[in-house]
């Protein structure tokens, strides 16, 4: 025989899981039991945010990359244009020396 007193109403129970007045779980065992149950569910919920946050950073990361292929294509036709400047110049220049 074990008499609990309920924690959370203060009613003493003898050998019952559950107090008789609140419900509230009396044996250790159930609350283990509840409370490794929260611990994994917190563990789950840990592990699929942790997930989240590296799809979402696997997304900045795309978007960092389509950028930056953006950034340099254009670099590169300005280089293009530059450079064709450049040998317009150079053409004009030995046309008019010439
Ligand atoms: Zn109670």
């Amino acid at each position: 025989m074990a008499t609990i007193k309920c924690p959370n109403c203060g009613v003493y129970n003898t050998d019952r899981d559950y107090c008789e007045e609140c419900q509230t779980v009396l044996s250790y065992k159930i609350r283990r039991e509840l409370a490794l149950k929260k611990e994994e569910e917190k563990r789950l919920k840990q592990a699929a945010s942790k997930e989240k946050e590296i799809s979402s950073f696997e997304k900045y990361n795309n978007h960092r990359f389509f950028l930056v292929r953006f950034i340099t294509k254009i670099l590169r036709s300005i280089w293009l244009v530059f450079m064709a400047i450049g040998m317009f110049f150079a053409w004009l220049f030995s046309a008019v020396l010439a």
